[in-house]
């Protein structure tokens, strides 16, 4: 199998399925409970919150785990804006954002909030310059993603940190690092950020589980109400085996970045070259994304079909983000690109493991494609 869907979804790393079942089958309490074999669970989340807290050189208090970057992203654009809705009601975002944010800001226009949604250039990146342009008195929050999932767009969060730093602007600011995190150092407090969003699904640990930065001086409300766990911010028993299982992969993958970063760079390189050499009509949509990610556009041929006579070759590609699940892509729409060029769009998206016989099968497939398409 040549898995290319990383920014769908990883493979869980064998350390952090081992982490998850440990924690499931012996070290099982609760750690709210007051015994001793409770404490112990206590201790372990405690380590976990320690470790990623490390990963982002934040304090461990300005770590809360929920269910995953949607939650993450929820909370915080919710809890933002309530928590600042004496100081106006206006939101900066862009038109690019995966839909747990645009979906969020689209909820908070129906209770009289005003957006502002940047639109990104032909090659998929947003100007420092746009947004300036729409920071107003009243601005309460600009949410924006750190990299762009279908895209691999780098967007300017840290010249956003700065901007807000600069003028002195007391709005708050979220950064969706769902796509970033275990690829790229992400540290808030370099960034400028109050709020931030992880995922766990997208670095090797399972689904249902992530973590959101909040700057130690702010107070957002819960979204989950119940038992006081996670500062009271968010309600529940707390899901430990994947817990565990994050803490895990997050530091496995943020002591290896230099090192799979070089990696992903040499495989972006091969997999360019290779497209450009054996197609004639191809577009590479993004390029100067994360390395990580590589859409392009073959013409002429559909992404469905192409995704169906791959799959036949043992070939797992996006022609987007999962979670656009067949609709067109909003965010090639956003850039520009013609129906043609949004229709015969795919993604592909690498993990550390990925290698070279992953390529060389999707080229092979992609041959079968146009042989099949353009007959
Ligand atoms: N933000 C981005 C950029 C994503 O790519 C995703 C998932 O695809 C999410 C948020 C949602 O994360 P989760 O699947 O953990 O809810």
């Amino acid at each position: 199998m040549h898995y290319l869907d990383n920014s769908a979804t990883t493979k869980v790393l064998k350390s952090s399925a081992d982490a998850s079942m440990e924690t499931m089958i012996t070290s099982f309490a609760n750690p709210s409970s007051l015994h001793s074999f409770g404490y112990q669970s206590s201790k372990n989340l405690l380590q976990a919150r320690e470790t990623i807290a490390k990963t982002m050189n934040v304090s461990t208090n300005e770590i809360i785990f929920t269910s995953g970057g949607t939650e993450s992203i929820n909370t915080a654009i919710l809890g933002a804006a309530h928590h600042m809705k004496r100081y106006g009601k206006h939101i900066i975002t862009t038109e690019i954002e995966h839909s747990a944010t645009l979906n969020t800001v689209k909820k908070l226009e129906g209770q009289g909030y005003r957006v502002s949604y940047i639109r990104p250039d032909i090659n998929g990146n947003i100007s420092i310059k746009d947004i300036q342009n729409e920071l107003r008195q009243d601005t309460i929050l600009i949410s924006c993603m750190m990299v762009n999932n279908e895209t691999g767009a780098i967007l300017p969060v840290e010249e956003i940190g700065n901007l807000l730093k600069c003028q002195n602007h007391n709005a708050l600011f979220h950064i969706d690092a769902v796509q970033a995190y275990g690829k790229m150092r992400v540290f808030p407090k370099t960034l400028g950020c109050h709020l931030l969003s992880i995922s766990g699904h997208k670095i090797g640990a399972p689904k249902g589980v992530g973590c959101l930065y909040i700057h130690k001086n702010l107070n957002i409300n819960s979204l989950i109400t119940g038992g006081g766990q996670e500062f009271n911010i968010r309600g529940g028993t707390e899901a430990m085996p994947n817990i565990m299982a994050l803490s895990v992969a997050a530091s496995y993958r943020c002591d290896n970045i230099d090192v799979n970063y070089s990696h992903i760079c040499e495989l972006k390189e091969y997999l360019q070259e290779q497209l450009k050499c054996n197609f004639k009509d191809i577009f590479i949509n993004s390029p100067d994304g994360l390395s990580f990610i590589t859409n392009f556009s073959l013409m002429g041929c559909k992404s469905e079909v192409m995704l169906r006579i791959l799959g036949e070759f043992g070939v797992y590609v996006s022609s987007g983000s999962a979670c656009s699940k067949g609709k067109p892509s909003h965010v090639l729409k956003a850039m520009g690109l013609s129906k043609d060029r949004i229709d015969s769009a795919l993604r592909v998206s690498f993990c550390p493991e990925s290698n070279k016989d992953d390529i060389d099968a999707l080229i092979i497939g992609l041959k079968h494609c146009i042989k099949t398409l353009r007959r």
